[in-house]
């Protein structure tokens, strides 16, 4: 009651001093906006605009960076932003969530000659964000939807930015998605203070409103089948990323209190998002003073450790078999934990979980990096006689992720899969062996990055439409 009377009250019935606190709310907001305006105006000429683009190469996208930046630096903002939107389809994700220390940023021509990259994710972030406050981005506007349709299995960034290109050339689209909410890993596993939801959530709002069908609880191979799927529609896409977390076999293993990566991570975006969570609400999935321990040296595992840490976790630990310069994981997001408290205990491994009903410490050995493995990396060996026991009121398994068993799901046999599990495609097509079927993501490529799955799902509705041209002129010519 009280807050739908708040929203009735307008400034000039607020009492004097509510009036000087929105005041100064608002000062603070524009010497912000001013101040974040300026820095990206003051990063955008420092391009130097040098004749071989190594940002742009290594960019997944091949993003026209040096233009954008040009634009941003002499104020033209909008341009830069139709510019930007032009081979990425959520341009404001990947600026906040690329690995650009890999890509982009660490091959800046500046960087390179020792002055500090241009922060280009930064500027990307800005110029799409000023974009949506503007009003510039608007839903696709269809004059006559195709007879042709096109269905997509998962909402993640592979198939969220294949149906947008496929709705902007008119195919009626459908995404079906066994979760509640559209975004995939945008939604569920990276956390809130990488990536706010709201900025999730506002793209797939405005492709809902430019016509794309959603099915959210929709799990396909349970409720819909591959094959009512492939008569339902012209195409499909299956993009359904990859799931199943590999596991760590210890002793110890059942105890209680010990939690893959994605449900710990889940739980937490849930709660963020305003869901009631049993598990998180008792105190199971929360790491609020406890000693957590988790086990990992990639960017999931970051992801929780720094989730531990916002739950004011008593302690955070992060055990890795190698050392620092072998991790897999963003050396920044390293960097950012480290600040954040967390203590890595380089070249360890996990040997035993102990406790009795749950786990109360685990038992851990020392490594040393001798020769190189079957993968060509450093080769972790254990230390004889090293191990020691660290403290640990919940674990947390963050290994990495397989791909689901899809032709079992599926119940077709006949979709090609790899020896790990992922879907063989045509690379020029994405098509799988399955005709009319095609993939991508991380389904095809194994756990990879949102810039490559938007790519993968962009190159599949290019090959989407040819398929679904010629499929038309077969029909026509049949008839
Ligand atoms: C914790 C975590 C943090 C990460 N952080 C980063 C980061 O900072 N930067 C970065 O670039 N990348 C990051 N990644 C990787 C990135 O999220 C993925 O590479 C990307 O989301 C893959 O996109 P996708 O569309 O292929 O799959 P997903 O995003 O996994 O989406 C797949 C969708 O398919 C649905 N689905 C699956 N099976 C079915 C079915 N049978 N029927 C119906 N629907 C189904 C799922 O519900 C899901 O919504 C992170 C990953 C994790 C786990
Ligand atoms: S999409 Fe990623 S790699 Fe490409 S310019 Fe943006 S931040 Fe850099």
């Amino acid at each position: 009651m009280a807050d739908r009377m708040l929203k009735f009250v307008n400034v000039d019935q607020q009492t004097p001093n509510k009036r000087k606190v929105d005041k100064r709310v608002d000062d603070f907001k524009e010497i912000y906006d001013q101040f974040i305006h300026d820095k990206a105006k003051e990063q955008s000429s420092r391009c130097s605009q040098c004749g071989v683009p190594f940002c742009q190469i290594h960019c997944p996208l091949q993003n026209n960076i040096p233009d954008w930046l040009k634009l941003t630096a002499e104020g033209r903002l909008k341009e830069a932003s139709e510019l930007a939107h032009s081979t990425n389809n959520m341009p404001e994700v990947c600026g906040r969530i690329c690995p650009q220390d890999r890509l982009c940023e660490g091959n800046c021509v500046i960087e390179q000659s020792g002055h500090g990259t241009v922060t280009i994710g930064s500027v990307e972030k800005y110029i799409t964000d000023t974009a949506w406050e503007k009003g510039w981005i608007k839903t696709i506007k269809v004059e006559k939807e195709k007879d042709q349709s096109v269905g997509i299995i998962g909402a993640g960034p592979a198939g969220l930015a294949c149906a947008e290109e496929l709705r902007k050339l008119s195919y009626a689209v459908t995404i079906y998605d066994r979760y509640d909410r559209a975004g995939g890993l945008l939604i569920y596993g990276i956390p809130n203070f990488k990536l706010e939801k709201f900025v999730v959530e506002r793209r797939t709002n405005l492709l809902k409103e430019s016509g794309i069908k959603f099915q959210q609880n929709v799990e396909i191979g349970k409720e819909l089948s591959l094959e009512e799927l492939k008569k339902k529609h012209d195409a499909v896409l299956i993009a359904t990323g990859v799931y199943k977390h590999k596991e760590v076999d210890l002793p110890g293993y059942n105890l209680k209190n010990i939690f893959p990566a994605m449900q710990f991570l889940t739980a937490s975006n849930r709660k963020g998002l305003g869901d009631k969570v049993e598990d998180f609400d008792n105190g199971i999935l929360n790491a609020e003073d406890k000693n957590i321990v988790v086990i990992g040296g990639g960017d999931t595992a970051m992801d929780c450790v720094r989730t531990a840490v916002r739950q004011n976790a008593k302690s955070v630990k992060c055990l890795y078999r190698r050392d620092r310069k072998n991790m897999p994981g963003s050396a920044r997001e390293v960097y950012n934990a480290e600040e954040e408290g967390v203590e890595f205990i380089w070249l360890s491994n996990p040997k035993k979980f102990i406790g009795k009903e749950k786990i109360s410490s685990v038992l851990v050995e020392k490594m040393e990096l001798k020769g190189v493995d079957t993968s060509g990396r450093a080769k972790p060996t254990p230390v004889a006689n090293s191990d020691f026991e660290i403290k640990a009121d919940m674990a947390i398994k963050a290994l990495g992720f397989d791909p689901e068993d899809l032709p079992k799901l599926f119940n077709n046999s006949k979709l090609a899969v790899s020896d790990l599990g992922t879907i063989k495609v045509n690379f020029k097509s994405m098509e799988t062996n399955v005709s009319g079927v095609f993939a991508a993501g991380d389904i095809v490529r194994g756990a990879s990055l949102v810039v490559w799955a938007i790519k993968d799902g962009r190159d599949a509705a290019v090959s989407i439409q040819k398929y679904l041209e010629i499929k038309k002129t077969e029909k026509i010519k049949a008839a």
